[in-house]
């Protein structure tokens, strides 16, 4: 991560006050099924909540991401500087006062107000109604507004024809995409490949789950313990939130 990025990210972060982590609590939550017809609801704001003091060294959520998207990660085969879509990438912070570093995965953090939603000049980007925030691969131009907006470096444009796609995520050249926050398994009552990966093989750092109901483990964690949203003073209201930062 260059310098002026990191300084873009900040450390800028809005902390909650909260108890301590009591032991014990599930990492993992299961999206409540619904079937693919079924609307998304407003009353439901899917969103992810990452310990980054748990986060290992690994890539256990980048390679998930890449084999449930069919996202090569690899540079192009015309010898051209350009790499597969990121829709999930590690990124290292350190504080320059106390040298303190840590790894964090960074990902399209779902805003309620999200800035590439309103530059769109043909609604491709869009968010449902339970917060997820999409493309609509059939009506985006390429014009690369949002990757303009978007205060977090989540959407990479496609340069190149795309193969290896997997029936559930349609993606094509010349459109921009990002993290759809495993929109397809969330339909399905699954959760997200990352958190799942992070819980089986990595450091157990993400939890997955309805920020709206009182009743998941990531709610009241979110009530009850300190977590912050990166770039908080953009007044966004992610999706996404973190601890440890
Ligand atoms: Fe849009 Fe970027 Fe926010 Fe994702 S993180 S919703 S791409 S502005
Ligand atoms: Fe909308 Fe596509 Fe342009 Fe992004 S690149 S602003 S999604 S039309």
């Amino acid at each position: 991560m260059s310098p002026d990025r990191r300084q873009f990210l900040g450390w800028g972060v809005a902390a909650a006050a909260g108890a301590a982590l009591a032991p014990g609590f599930m990492l993992v939550e299961l999206a409540q099924a619904r079937s693919p017809q079924e609307a998304a609801s407003k009353l439901q704001r899917w969103g992810l909540l990452i310990d980054i003091t748990k986060c290992a060294d690994c890539e256990a959520c980048v390679t998930a991401c890449h084999e449930e998207n069919g996202i090569s990660g690899q540079m192009s085969g015309h010898g051209r500087p350009e790499t597969d879509a990121q829709w999930i990438r590690k990124v290292s912070l350190r504080d320059k006062r106390t040298g303190y570093a840590q790894t964090l995965p960074l990902m399209c953090q779902h805003c309620e107000h999200p800035p590439c939603v309103d530059v769109c000049p043909t609604g491709a980007s869009f968010k449902r109604d339970d917060g997820i925030v999409l493309v609509d691969k059939h009506t985006c131009i390429g014009c690369r507004y949002c990757v303009m907006a978007c205060p977090y470096g989540a959407r990479s444009f496609i340069h190149e024809a795309v193969s290896g796609q997997k029936a559930d995520v349609p993606r094509g050249k010349g459109t921009v995409e990002s993290c759809t926050l495993c929109v397809h398994r969330v339909d399905r009552g699954e959760i997200p490949a990352c958190v799942e990966a992070c819980n089986r093989g990595g450091g157990k750092a993400m939890a997955f789950g309805d920020l709206n109901d009182a009743s998941t483990e990531i709610h009241r964690r979110l009530k009850r313990e300190p977590s912050s949203q990166i770039r908080a003073d953009l007044a966004l209201n992610t999706g996404v939130r973190y601890q440890g930062l």
